[in-house]
């Protein structure tokens, strides 16, 4: 083994993909951990993603989707919440990485002697942080999947490759599996599903060392037989190991797909595991059979801004679904774009909504319809939810518009405003003090990861939680000033929870509305089919008896 490798148990499996991107590896990997640990084996997993970014926070959602917030406080790319819905395994910094951090990580070192003067090179200084990433830190799983972003050719992806290469060369075939994720695309023309695209991806790999040992097929139709024994043939895979990846009408179909198509037995077979005892996945087919057959539908306004791309909402969209099967019932999300409320059409677009919720954001666009949305919903006794940036909108709208203070803003939008909302440059974390400047590095920088919150007794929040103390996980850089809790009070608007050295305001809630309740923290984050966030199980039912009452 190379110098500082760790030493593991684990068995790996290695997710790559082939012919073009966006085929669902993360929801792949996902679904395949989720039928392993159905079947009573430990789980792990993690992503490579070889962009240079030190790590995703700095990207813009519009882009890429949105950032996923760990209880450590990593940013990382949004599979990894795709990765705890699934298996309900937190996800930590250790299971996250990216070239830009990689590098960062060589160049410290060398900066520091670490190499003692040798020359620094991808092969093998960079590879070998690459299996010291996959290799570190594991705890007696049985399985540690690593999904390599990106798609095979990729010149960012190439390290990657030649570090899962040494990888299984070092550990053995035994220990390690590679499957590959492609596209088998349907020509309607010629009635036909193509082959020839996975075929050449295949040889890409081999091109770098790696035989695929399974091809999960993305695919439109079945794959015919004779189809299917050519992929194996000229893919040199066993033909039981060609697996058909139909799309499926949910996500929280496709383990019990993935299951029915053989993947977990063949899984097992590779690494000489027991594998005939079928898989309990009852857990999946109870919440599958919710989606399919709801009590009722009830309709959820996101107000947002980033709507070219809904990626960016993945985990609310997510934990708002898990509301609804919490409550059996369907939730229909109407995406409204905050700009579209600025002008005088507030009423014309949420009247049929029975629950409003404002996401979290940043920057001055959109912002007035955000407000809009939220006097909206106060007025008119709709449930409100605002979340991060939604509850900051959700105090300076009750500062604005029932404490006469015209001027009250966030100092991230306007740096002479009543600054009801303000820059934080210190707080405390697990005991010690945290401390940032106006004008430091953006990235990483923010207040993240988990953080208790006391609640106060008899809140709604205090209800719904059913606990004195929470823990949320944040992503923010500014806060709600403390200061303004009486005018607040004097406004119909209670600070029900704050951090628990008292000093910063986490949760807001307007005791007079049905359900109006503001949260500096993500708690769609912790969201899990199987466990979800029960402010959007309260959210999604104040919703649902408000459409009742119509
Ligand atoms: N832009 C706000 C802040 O930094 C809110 C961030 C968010 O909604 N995640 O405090």
């Amino acid at each position: 083994m190379a110098e500082d490798i760790p030493a593991t148990n684990s068995k790996f499996i290695f997710i790559t993909g082939g012919v073009v991107s966006s085929l669902g590896k993360g929801l792949a990997s996902a679904s395949l951990a989720s039928i392993l640990q159905a079947r009573g084996y430990k789980v792990r997993l993690r992503k490579l993603d070889p962009y240079l970014n030190v790590d995703p926070g700095t990207m813009n959602p519009c882009q890429h989707g949105e950032v996923f917030v760990t209880d450590d406080g990593t940013e990382a790319d949004l599979d990894l919440g795709h990765y705890e819905r699934f298996t309900g395994v937190p996800a930590k910094k250790t299971d996250s990485i990216t070239t830009g951090k990689i590098y960062q990580r060589v160049i410290e070192k060398e900066r520091r002697g670490y190499y003692l003067g040798s020359t620094i090179q991808v092969v093998p200084h960079v590879t070998n942080e690459i299996k010291n990433f996959i290799l570190s830190d594991t705890h007696g799983e049985d399985f540690v999947l690593c999904e390599i972003g990106g798609t095979v050719g990729d010149i960012e992806g190439q390290p990657y490759l030649e570090a899962i290469r040494q990888v299984a060369y070092e550990l053995g075939r035994e220990r390690t599996m590679f499957i590959h994720v492609t596209l088998l695309p349907y020509i309607p023309t010629a009635g036909e599903l193509k082959t020839k695209p996975t075929q050449h991806s295949v040889k890409k790999l081999q091109e770098y060392g790696i035989q695929p040992d399974m091809i999960l097929c993305r695919t439109q139709i079945e794959i015919p037989a004779n189809e299917k024994l050519k992929l194996a043939l000229f893919c040199n895979v066993r033909e039981e190991n060609v697996i058909t990846a139909m799309d499926a009408p949910s996500i929280y179909q496709v383990p019990l797909a993935y299951s029915a198509e053989g993947m977990d037995r063949q899984v097992c077979k590779h690494f000489g595991l027991a594998y005939d005892q079928p898989t309990d996945l009852s857990k999946w087919q109870h919440i599958v059979n919710i989606l399919r057959s709801p009590e009722g539908e009830v309709r959820i306004a996101v107000v947002g801004k980033y709507m070219m791309l809904l990626e960016a909402y993945k985990s609310l969209h997510e934990a708002l679904i898990h509301g609804g099967i919490a409550n059996h019932y369907k939730v229909k999300i109407k995406w409204v774009d905050s700009e579209s409320l600025e002008q005088d059409r507030v009423d014309e677009i949420l009247n049929d909504v029975s629950g409003i919720l404002v996401p979290g954001g940043f920057g001055l666009r959109g912002t007035q319809g955000m407000i809009n949305a939220i006097s909206y919903a106060r007025e008119h006794k709709i449930p409100f939810l605002g979340i991060c940036f939604g509850m900051q909108m959700a105090v300076i709208e009750t500062m604005r518009n029932l404490s006469g203070i015209k001027n009250a803003n966030t100092t991230e939008l306007d740096e002479n405003c009543e600054p009801v909302v303000g820059l934080m440059t210190e707080w405390n974390k697990d005991g010690a003090k945290q401390i940032r400047h106006k004008d430091g590095d953006l990235g990483g920088t923010m207040r993240l990861g988990a953080y208790d919150c006391v609640l106060k007794p008899n809140s709604k929040v205090a209800e719904i939680y059913g606990k004195k103390t929470i823990s949320e996980r944040h992503r923010h850089r500014y806060e709600v000033n403390i200061k303004y809790k009486d005018i607040l009070n004097k406004a119909g608007m209670v600070i029900s929870g704050t951090s628990p050295d008292g000093n910063l305001p986490e949760i807001v809630e307007r005791p007079e509305h049905p359900w109006f309740i503001g949260v500096q923290f993500h708690p769609e984050l912790k969201s899990r089919p199987f466990e979800p966030a029960p402010l959007f199980v309260s959210f999604v039912k104040a919703a649902i008896d408000n459409s009742r009452l119509v």
